[in-house]
């Protein structure tokens, strides 16, 4: 397995418009495993495939006892609306409150080809759109008042000023 550089708003990759996959192989497996050690390297509640650079239907969550990865994921069915706190590991230490549905269907591909579908409701469903919206190249901040998103990415972009795009993970500590 491999870390994956996580790429940070700014980065091009992240407002793109995913692929399809069509392709269930080892190097799709490869991927996706890269994607969980990423994520929990990072403590991320969830990772999609833009934020290392790659532009593909890709997404691995860990929310609420649910963990699982999800390739061409849809979403069949929203219910209710509810307000809660979101960050994205592409903007790191940046936090808002998000409206989102409260309960979905989401159905996706295992890492096998293998079609499922699950219910979801609270943070578990809040992270699954928020990774599906990764996919098509929506950030969280997209959601939010113009004048919210802007205060955001300008307190971000003054926290950040020098750095790039592209963040480096280092290793977890060993038993850490
Ligand atoms: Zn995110």
């Amino acid at each position: 397995m491999a870390l994956l550089n996580l790429h940070l708003l700014g980065s091009p990759v992240l407002r793109q418009q995913s692929a399809e996959v069509t392709a269930f192989n080892d190097e799709l497996r490869q991927f996706i495993d890269d994607l969980f050690e990423t994520m929990d390297t990072a403590r991320g509640a969830g990772l999609a495939a833009n934020q290392v650079g790659v532009a593909r239907r890709v997404a691995v969550v860990d929310a609420d006892g649910h963990r699982f990865a999800m390739v061409n994921p849809v979403i069949r069915l929203r219910e209710g609306s509810v307000r809660g706190e979101e960050g994205c590991l592409s903007i790191p230490e940046m936090y808002a409150d998000v409206t989102r549905a409260e309960r979905i269907v989401v159905e996706a591909y295992d890492r096998d080809g293998q079609p499922w579908s699950l219910e979801l409701s609270g943070y578990a469903a809040r992270a699954v759109q928020h990774e599906i919206d990764h996919l098509d190249g929506v950030l969280y901040i997209d959601h939010l008042s113009p004048l919210k998103r802007g205060l955001l990415v300008a307190r971000y972009r003054k926290d950040n000023r020098g750095e790039g795009h592209i963040k480096v993970l280092k290793p977890a500590a060993a038993g850490g």
